[in-house]
């Protein structure tokens, strides 16, 4: 009989499987297991592309790589910029490349004369961003294997250099933990780091200062070690951009905002997730604040027929589109006006560049769907525009902004000017025209889908998901400007849309609420599911404490829901009590009339404890509620159990909880205070205190 493909396969994967054996390597500090290198270059043969970093380099000849570990697209953006500035400014050989596309396994055999770069954002509760999971457990466990002996005394990773920066938030507790580990643990296997481990820090709002900060010592060493020469950096596209004359923008084959091909061909399909999208229906929508001049949504998203599911606790991604008001003003002040629905593709200069969207596309679409125009400006984004002024003048504007750090403070951060806004606000009367799109797609971040606390319950209403979200609107303090949230205004269109509400925004936004070729008719809205750890205890009779003040109360909304069913059912349901802040009773009480129907089914295992901050002189916050409950609190955490939870701000509110509760702890125990925050520490790694902050 002759061989077939599959027969094919198994014999390479037992001819290889054989070869690892006898070689008897090891995985840094592990032994090998040979079924699982035959696995994994078999699954790299079989995506048609490998995953073997090391082959990737040499295909294309690299010397450099830069590795991201990203969820909101800042530290892939930091990656390409390193990447850029690796090329242009020292002639290194550089590739991005996403950790989730590669294996690890082989870093032991990474040339010398190489190098790789890890910028690392740690995510929530010092967890890796969800394309780092494999390669963070990966590099822990060798790191773990390898300090308890592991069977080899030499250093696995000796031959290997690299460089690391982490993306982070001191208000949360793991502060960059993501970074501070990975180097530790790769210096522990033997590598050699060049320049700091570089830490940037959202929190503090210092985020793109800390990185550019960082990276100049760390470039002068590298340079060193490397025997680099820095050269004028010339402006090397990473795209090339094709205006496709033969192409109608009706045409069946360009896209104009679908995410994928299944998308582009109308039959959108299923596994639906953060690479696909689900068009959901939404089944309803109201206004939940009483006040005019502030919003926020409550809306059921329908996900019956997509297979997707979800639990309560959960969160859902929703994509956003941009507001028209922000496209218009990208597309005309690049002088694109004329050409907006121009069909054009888009392919990498370089075999390791990715394009961030499907082509052929159009201008419009791609600013609209795919590309974040409304973030913050980066000064190194704005520097490397100068090139490309219309004149002289805007040249050295440009220029000075990019360069002076108070300047630029001054003049487009505290006005949270988008980048769009600094070229107008640079030069209004030319147009940006010799600024090539490409180094715009280099150099804005893909648009990010945003993440949203579940409000309901999946016991109650499987098919249905809610979402409590508050709409952004932020005026600039000493500014005209008014930011508005991508996302949520997006999401407050829609909800006026499906009213057929007749009152346009003031500000003068509008989408393309039907989406690509009428594709989200009918009041739709693109989402995936994304599960999370943030989960009621299997035992209903378990009590537990919930902190979510403003939009926090979301998750809550569904444990409560839930609870009430299961009461309603005859369960026995523990204490449940939630502790709720807003501004006033009278104006932006979420969910005000339902807390009663809870507390009906419920009864006196129930009970809400409100903290409204604007109502009397002095302001009270849930902290001082939690404070005053001590002896319930610390009864039903230590005698009975209890699960305590904490949803929302994670600046200040989170924090604010989380000491009090240390307090708490330490007074009704009669324990000094150190031992308190010990003790809430230890209730945070068992679970029984968990966070949902944002
Ligand atoms: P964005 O456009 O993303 O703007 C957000 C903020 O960024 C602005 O307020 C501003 O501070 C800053 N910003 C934007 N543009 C600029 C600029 N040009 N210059 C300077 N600063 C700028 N929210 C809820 O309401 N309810 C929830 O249940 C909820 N759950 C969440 C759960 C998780 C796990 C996470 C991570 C977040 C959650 N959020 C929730 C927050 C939500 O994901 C969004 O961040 C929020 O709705 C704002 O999104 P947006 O697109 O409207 O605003």
């Amino acid at each position: 009989a002759q061989l077939d493909t599959l027969d094919l396969i198994v014999l390479a994967v037992l001819l290889a499987g054989t070869v690892a054996y006898f070689t008897k390597g090891t995985y840094w500090g592990i032994p090998k297991d040979p079924y699982a290198v035959a696995y994994s270059s078999a699954n790299g043969a079989k995506a048609g592309k490998t995953r073997n970093i090391l082959e990737k380099m040499d295909e294309s000849e690299k010397n450099c790589v830069v590795f991201y570990g990203s969820q909101t697209g800042t530290a892939e953006d930091y990656a390409s910029r390193l990447s850029k500035e690796g090329s242009q400014r020292f002639g290194l050989k550089t590739m991005v490349a996403d950790l989730e596309d590669y294996d690890y396994e082989n870093l032991d055999t990474f040339p010398n004369d190489k190098l790789a770069v890890f910028v690392l954002a740690t995510y929530g509760e010092g967890e890796p961003t969800d394309n780092a999971v494999d390669f963070y457990e990966f590099v822990i466990k060798e790191d773990v294997s390898f300090s308890n002996g592991g069977g080899v005394d030499e250093k696995p990773l000796q031959n290997l250099k690299f460089v690391a920066f982490g993306l982070g938030n001191n208000t949360y507790e793991h502060y960059n933990s993501m970074v501070r580990r990975v180097n530790d643990a790769l210096v522990k296997l033997g590598a050699s780091r060049i320049g700091t481990a570089g830490e940037g820090d959202d929190g503090a709002g210092t985020m793109e200062e800390d990185f550019l900060a960082w990276k100049e010592p760390m470039w002068t060493e590298l340079s060193e070690k490397m025997g680099l020469e820095e050269r004028e950096a010339v402006y090397e596209p990473v795209f090339s951009i094709t205006e496709r004359d033969d192409l109608d923008a009706n045409a069946d084959e360009v896209y104009l905002g679908e995410p994928n091909k299944h998308h582009l061909e109308g039959s959108q399909k299923g596994p639906y997730n953060s690479h696909n999208p689900y068009i959901a229906p939404i089944a309803e929508s109201r206004e939940v604040f009483t006040v005019k001049d502030r919003n926020c949504l409550h809306m059921e998203i329908d996900i019956k027929g997509s297979n997707l599911t979800y639990q309560t606790g959960d969160h859902i991604a929703v994509w956003p589109t941009n507001a028209g008001v922000e496209v218009d003003r990208m597309i005309n002040v690049l002088g694109l006006s004329e050409k907006r629905h121009c069909v054009i593709s888009v392919k990498g200069l370089d075999p390791t560049a990715k394009v961030p969207f499907p082509t052929p596309t159009t201008y419009d679409a791609a600013i609209r769907y795919h590309m974040e125009i409304c973030g913050a400006a980066s000064r190194q984004f704005v520097s490397s525009l100068a090139p490309f002024a219309p004149n002289e003048q805007t040249k050295a504007e440009m220029t000075r902004l990019g360069n002076d750090k108070d300047y630029f403070s001054d003049k487009v951060s505290s006005q949270y000017l988008n980048i769009a806004q600094v070229l107008e606000k640079v030069d209004s009367v030319n147009k940006w025209s010799n600024i090539p799109f490409s180094i715009m797609i280099e150099g804005i971040h893909k648009i990010q889908p945003r993440y949203y606390s579940i409000s309901s319950s999946s016991l109650v209403q499987k098919d249905k998901i809610s979402i409590t979200a508050v709409v952004e609107t932020i005026r600039v303090p000493g500014s005209e400007n008014i930011v508005k949230g991508v996302t949520t205004n997006y999401l407050l269109a829609l909800k006026q849309k499906q009213h057929g509400d007749p009152n346009p925004d003031p500000h003068g936004l509008t989408y393309a609420i039907t989406g690509p070729r009428n594709k989200y008719n009918g009041c739709h809205v693109p989402v995936h599911v994304r599960h999370s750890n943030f989960k009621l205890p299997s035992d209903p009779s378990k009590p537990i404490i919930m902190i979510g003040p403003g939009s926090g109360v979301a998750p809550f909304r569904g444990f409560i829901q839930e609870r009430a069913a299961q009461a309603e059912a005859g369960e026995k349901v523990g204490q449940t009590i939630l502790f709720y802040g807003c501004r006033k009773s009278s104006e932006d009480f979420l969910y005000k009339e339902e807390w009663e129907h809870y507390k009906q089914a419920l009864g006196s295992s129930f009970t809400l404890i409100t903290a409204f901050s604007r109502e009397q002189r002095e302001k009270v916050y849930v902290q001082q509620r939690l404070q005053e409950n001590a002896a319930l609190v610390n009864q039903l955490l230590e005698k009975e159990k209890g699960n305590f939870y904490v949803c929302g701000d994670a600046s200040n509110m989170a924090r604010a909880v989380s000491d009090v509760l240390g307090k708490i702890v330490s007074e009704q125990r009669g324990v000094s205070i150190e031992k308190g925050e010990e003790i809430v520490k230890m209730m945070r790694s068992s679970n029984q205190y968990q966070e949902d902050v944002w």
